[in-house]
């Protein structure tokens, strides 16, 4: 059945159509158009002004490590490895392995779910995740080559950087590795690795680069590559984070990534907040609201080689996103955005989670949802969290907070 959104804000993101519509069919945007007509044959929705963006794409994240609190007692560190090491030694850690791996990845799509984000990039082996994949509340980007990282030291993912990269050009898909994530003589020579390997291309996506030199940066930027810039999770390990205006003054394509809880950020929110925040302190500046909306849309789509995302348009997936804001600034009104703010959610062209008032929405479409209080707004969810939160419990046999999911039984 088709459904149309109307009296809408669009923001494509990159032009604006004030009372706006959008018909939805199956799974994809049908139509966008600048004013609302009535229709016989879609159910029309009034969002009464509502800003509608596309749903966010968070471009690095760890499902498996869907957990609380923040580990790192000797930050900051000189690499990951250091931190992985007191990780895996954490009392955290120890309470997370009583969860059953198909709770942390589902706890991750309802993490990101309340914060309008519709796909999510899983950093694991491929085989790790097939079997806690299925019936995720948003989509996981799972279609890329892979590498831990670039040092002696990485973890034995994938077949090889070498043969890796070549897979992803041969299958236009992205070839994601962690690089620079530290201050080690190793690390520090990771892009000039990667260029010995011929890895540098358009598919080439570089997480979290912390330790970037003027040189690298102008490798990356003639070789299309695309970086994913984590700054909670650098600050908090490193006390340190990308060079994100000379990465984006040379032109390579930046995009945005929460990483797991247990170092990076809770939500989107946090990570847009701290975006801002650095920015500033780093440059005395106001980074513009418009490039941290394209990192988590259009640029996302690019590094991630999903031409049906990122946007709205016609023939686009659809994934959207309704916040309540000014069509003043809507760009502003996203990232300054919290949960309350985030009015319904739609992912592969059904409503997931939204505003209390949309449950007749849900009841039209039959879709079974739960009555929720998230940080005190009153929202509905499709599916089943709350019994996650009590598994969740039941296996650590006390009542777990999980800051991530700020949510109670309504
Ligand atoms: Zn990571």
């Amino acid at each position: 059945m088709a459904w149309e959104l109307v009296n809408g804000t669009v923001v494509t993101p990159r032009d604006v159509l004030e009372r706006g519509s959008l018909t939805i069919d199956k799974a994809r945007i049908a139509q966008v158009s600048k004013s609302s007509r009535k229709s016989q044959d879609a159910m029309q929705i009034d969002v009464n002004g509502m800003l509608i963006f596309p749903g966010l794409i968070n471009c690095h994240d760890h499902l498996l490590g869907t957990y609380v609190p923040r580990v790192g007692d000797r930050r900051p560190y000189l690499n990951w490895l250091e931190w992985d090491n007191d990780l895996k030694s954490s009392p955290a850690y120890a309470e997370r392995q009583q969860i059953d791996s198909s709770d942390l990845y589902l706890l991750g799509g309802y993490r990101h779910l309340l914060c309008g984000i519709t796909r999510v990039q899983d950093h694991i082996p491929h085989f790790v995740r097939e079997a806690f994949a299925k019936n995720m509340p948003i989509r996981i980007i799972s279609d890329f080559a892979m590498a831990h990282s670039v040092t002696s030291y990485a973890l034995k993912w994938g077949d090889g950087i070498e043969a890796e990269h070549a897979k992803a050009k041969e299958k236009n898909i992205p070839f994601i590795t962690h690089c620079s994530e530290g201050f080690d003589e190793e690390t520090l020579k990771s892009v000039e690795t990667l260029a010995a390997k011929k890895a540098l291309s358009k598919q080439t996506v570089l997480i979290h680069g912390i330790a970037f030199s003027d040189s690298d940066i102008e490798l990356l930027a003639q070789n299309k590559c695309n970086v994913v810039w984590c700054p909670v999770s650098n600050l908090y390990m490193f006390e340190q984070t990308a060079r994100v205006k000379e990465l984006m003054d040379a032109g390579v394509n930046v995009c945005l990534g929460t990483d797991s809880p247990m170092s990076g950020s809770f939500s989107i929110f946090e990570e847009l907040r701290t975006a801002r925040e650095f920015y500033r302190y780093a440059y005395g500046r106001d980074i513009d609201d418009r490039v941290l909306v394209d990192m988590l849309t259009v640029n996302a789509a690019r590094a991630m080689c999903l031409p049906d995302a990122g946007e709205i348009a016609e023939g686009k997936a659809a994934d959207l996103l309704l916040i309540d804001g000014s069509s003043a600034n809507p760009w502003a009104s996203l990232t300054h955005a919290d949960y309350a703010d985030v009015m319904l959610v739609i992912a592969d062209g059904l409503p997931r989670y939204g505003d209390i008032a949309f449950a007749p929405v849900f009841e039209a479409m039959s879709i079974p949802y739960q009555n929720i209080l998230v940080k005190g707004a009153r929202k509905i969810i499709a599916g089943d969290v709350l019994e996650v939160q009590n598994r969740i419990r039941r296996a650590v046999k006390f009542k777990k907070e999980l800051d991530f999911l700020p949510i109670e039984a309504a």
